[in-house]
């Protein structure tokens, strides 16, 4: 199964989609599950449903994401991705696989193998859901919308996992908050422009942005607790197009991370009073302030997550098993439990050789043009993680 699962690693990540746009993907990942028996079918776009039933028993869900993100590939590998997309925008960008969801779908399909062929060991459903669009957090969404839940048989539990630049081989459980709940804003300040020789003839957006900027950092520092967590990144930052005019506005987004709802709901409105007193305090009218888009806090169902324990270090060892602190990034899988209120868990495994990350050297991460999981122990380490927990909450088979 090894070889085969390689050769669907390598077409897959040489041909990654846009998020939203997985339709080849989607295609393939239908074929291959139609072919050991499920029955797929398509669900929110380019998402892929696929359920096998084996008799009575529990219910149980695992989710990959299928989507490519829009870089241009650094790794030097001989099945490295030449694809191109268009984003939302018309732009024409170059695609690559760089976030590793090319691991995640062919570590389902690979659980899937050995679950279609163990039929005769378990009991139950298995659902798989090939989730589209999970780096614009509009898949999982777009799914429940879609009748996910309707269609597919109620699971009891719903897992998934992600590659990441930690120790091949080895996996990472986080009960509880596992990734930051993510809310992007953009923020448009409205001065009044005019010339750069008589500012006191105009509004200076420009300064009441960066007044704001500096402001909004404060916010983390002096009005959330220091055993609490959260972070405020202004990514971007555009005003103006020439140094003796003063522009007629300034537009900035703001990225902030949270992982208890209390936080954020002190934070925001804090953000909020920050950018509107300091376009008071500069003679400007309110400002805009316009959501983008937002993750949801993804929450480890506690006695889900410690329940694996057990088969997984009977899969993958003990020492295999690491536990995580959260992270502060962001998925969208909690919108999959959460729209049935049934528990989730979310594991991390690794993708680097343990060598390298002895040796020090830098190692790219997620989203880098340079990031290349190794195939093994990688792929046979998330193949079985999935495998073990799903089985672990499949009835036994009738003898
Ligand atoms: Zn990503
Ligand atoms: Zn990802």
């Amino acid at each position: 199964m090894r070889e085969d699962l390689h050769a669907l690693y390598r077409r897959l990540h040489a041909a990654p989609e846009l998020s939203m746009q997985e339709h080849a993907t989607a295609a393939l990942v239908a074929e291959r599950m139609s072919a050991l028996g499920f029955e797929a079918w398509r669900c929110g776009g380019t998402g892929v449903v696929a359920v096998l039933r084996n008799g009575e028993g529990p219910v149980v869900a695992f989710r990959a994401d299928t989507d490519g993100l829009p870089v241009a590939e650094d790794t030097g590998l001989p099945h490295a991705s030449t694809a191109r997309g268009t984003l939302p925008d018309g732009t024409d960008v170059p695609v690559m696989h760089a976030c590793g969801h090319d691991t995640h779908v062919t570590a389902a399909i690979g659980a899937a193998t050995l679950l279609a062929g163990a039929r005769g060991a378990w009991a139950g459903t298995v659902v798989f859901v090939f989730q589209p669009g999970e780096e614009t957090g509009e898949g999982a969404a777009a799914m429940v919308a879609d009748g996910l839940w309707e269609r597919a048989p109620r699971p009891e539990v719903v897992f998934g996992q992600h590659v990441w630049p930690g120790r091949a081989g080895q996996v990472e459980l986080t009960p509880g908050p596992a990734m930051a709940r993510a809310d992007s804003w953009r923020v448009t300040v409205r001065g009044r422009g005019g010339h750069g020789s008589q500012p006191h003839l105009a509004v200076d957006p420009v300064l009441i942005a960066a007044h704001a900027v500096v402001r909004l950092q404060s916010v983390v520092s002096r009005e959330v607790g220091a055993q609490e967590s959260a972070v405020v990144t202004v990514g971007t930052f555009h005003a103006g197009l020439k140094e003796n005019v003063i522009p007629s506005e300034a537009v900035f987004t703001v990225n902030v991370r949270t992982l208890d709802p209390a936080v954020r709901e002190r934070l925001l409105p804090a953000l909020r009073r920050v950018v509107a007193a300091e376009a008071a305090a500069g003679g400007a009218p309110e400002p805009l302030v316009e959501e983008l888009y937002t993750f949801p806090l993804l929450v480890n169902d506690p006695a889900a997550t410690e329940a694996l324990r057990a088969p997984l270090a009977a899969a993958l060892g003990a020492g295999n098993v690491l536990h995580a602190a959260p992270r502060m990034g962001s998925e969208d899988f909690g919108h999959l439990p959460d729209a049935l209120g049934v528990p989730g868990v979310y594991w991390f495994f690794g993708g680097v050789p343990g060598e390298v990350l002895d040796s020090g050297a830098p190692v790219p991460t997620n989203h880098s043009p340079a990031f290349a999981p190794v195939l093994e122990p990688t792929l046979t380490t998330a193949v079985t993680a999935a495998y073990a927990a799903v089985l672990s909450r499949l009835g036994t088979a009738a003898r």
